[in-house]
């Protein structure tokens, strides 16, 4: 994509109002814009990024055998009472001109599971695994840490249909590791952990995927002697030691909650009647799972580790683009060599993002650079030329190399 097409700008005025590094980034560097407090227009930098985490959700739930689905945000009343959640304090209501009430859906299990109960009816039907990717509602007090807390936000929520225990237990451990596999691939390997938090009535434990960054809103406890990581309310409970091992040695770490998975058991396919016919003929209840991750917080959270004092540092699955290329001056001989590059790239399949504008110098185009955070920056200019080179230098790292034009696209 040519930069000069793009009808984002970057802005150099920060809203006092915005406090959090990821809003106040992403803002600055034209990805979203602020609507108001916790609501947000993704523009189009920051819906590439945006689509690209929702790519490797996909293809890590359909890896999983999940099946990809798209269920209404305009939710009737009645599949609430069903289930005594009408009350919930954070879902946001509304009436139509006849008086009927509706919600706005920040969850989807009273609407999943009468949906998945008009299709299955016997065990040859289990297990199936449902998920979407939707906008949920949720009046939040506390939206002001930019993408981390929306109001209205992004989440891919999967629910699981078993019929037993032990294959929602086996299908749990799953999700787990598809989960590990997002986070992995979103490059926050290393700071996510898996968190013991409070199970529901079903099960002990539900876990929590926390990534630890200071700017986080919860707490998770290490526990120093096993190494498990304890969310606050558990931790609470238990007196401060550790339900694993009996240690009290704890560290605290700030941290975002970037995902979670729970066994939710009975807790839904009871209010809603949902059984199936075993071998013998025997009906039963179903037992389900459900598992959620906020896209927008997710990538939040991107942005709140990976940035320096100069903008963002994508890592490079989720980056908008793998290279930035820059034409530093305007002289036929770098505009011709950087349009050519350009158009070699693309046919690579590289995604390029060509800063062909005339009207800004070559400081100015570095510095935009640097806050748009793209893995790779590559430079044409008459210096370079005169070696037939181009200057490449990641993003992550200060020393830039000389590299042969014709052995770009290699060298990437
Ligand atoms: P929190 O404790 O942070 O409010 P939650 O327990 O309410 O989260 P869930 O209802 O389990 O969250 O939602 C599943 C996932 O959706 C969370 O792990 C998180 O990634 C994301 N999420 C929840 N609330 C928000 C929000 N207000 N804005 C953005 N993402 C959210
Ligand atoms: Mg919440």
């Amino acid at each position: 994509m040519k930069q000069s097409k793009l009808f984002t700008k970057i802005s150099k005025e920060i809203s006092k109002e915005e406090t959090s590094k990821n809003a106040q980034l992403l803002i600055r560097a034209g990805f979203i814009d602020k609507l108001m407090s916790g609501v947000y227009s993704y523009l189009p930098l920051g819906l590439m990024v945006f689509k690209k985490i929702e790519n490797i959700i996909r293809e890590e739930m359909n890896n999983i055998s999940g099946q990809e689905v798209l269920l209404p945000a305009l939710l009737p009343k009645e599949n609430w009472e069903k289930t005594g959640r009408w009350k919930y304090p954070e879902m946001l209501k509304l009436q139509n001109r006849a008086g009927k009430d509706f919600s706005l859906g920040w969850t989807h299990e009273e609407i999943i599971t009468p949906l998945v109960k008009k299709f299955v009816k016997s065990y040859k039907d289990l297990p199936i695994y449902v998920y979407q990717f939707q906008n949920k509602f949720r009046d939040e007090l506390r939206a002001k840490s930019g993408l981390l807390r929306g109001i209205e936000f992004s989440m891919k929520d999967l629910y699981s249909f078993h019929k037993n225990q032990e294959d929602l237990d086996e299908y749990y451990e799953k999700v787990k590791a598809a989960y590990f596999k997002i986070f992995k691939r979103c490059g926050l390997e290393k700071v996510t952990f898996l968190t013991l938090a409070s199970g529901g009535a079903f099960a002990k434990y539900s876990h929590e995927f926390q990534t630890e960054t200071l700017s986080g809103e919860d707490e998770i406890y290490f526990c120093k002697k096993c190494d498990l990581a304890i969310n606050k309310e558990i931790i609470e409970e238990e007196k401060h030691i550790c339900p694993e091992c009996g240690g009290k040695d704890l560290e605290i770490k700030k941290s975002i909650e970037v995902g979670n998975i729970f066994k939710l058991g009975k807790r839904f396919s009871e209010p809603f009647d949902f059984m199936f016919r075993d071998k013998d003929g025997k009906e039963n209840p179903i037992i389900m799972g459900c598992y959620g991750i906020g896209l927008g917080r997710l990538m939040g959270t991107i942005v709140e580790i990976y940035n320096d004092e100069k903008g963002i540092i994508w890592p490079k699955e989720v980056s908008p683009f793998s290279v930035h290329l820059i034409a530093i001056e305007s002289s036929e001989k770098v505009k011709n060599a950087a349009e050519k590059l350009y158009k070699n790239l693309q046919e690579e399949k590289i995604e390029v993002l060509y800063d062909d504008r005339e009207d800004k110098t070559a400081g100015e185009k570095f510095a935009e650079c640097d806050l748009i955070g793209i893995p790779t920056r590559i430079v044409v200019s008459e210096r370079t030329l005169e070696k037939d080179c181009v200057e490449v230098k990641k993003r992550s790292e200060k020393e830039s190399k000389l590299v042969k034009i014709n052995e770009v696209s290699s060298s990437l």
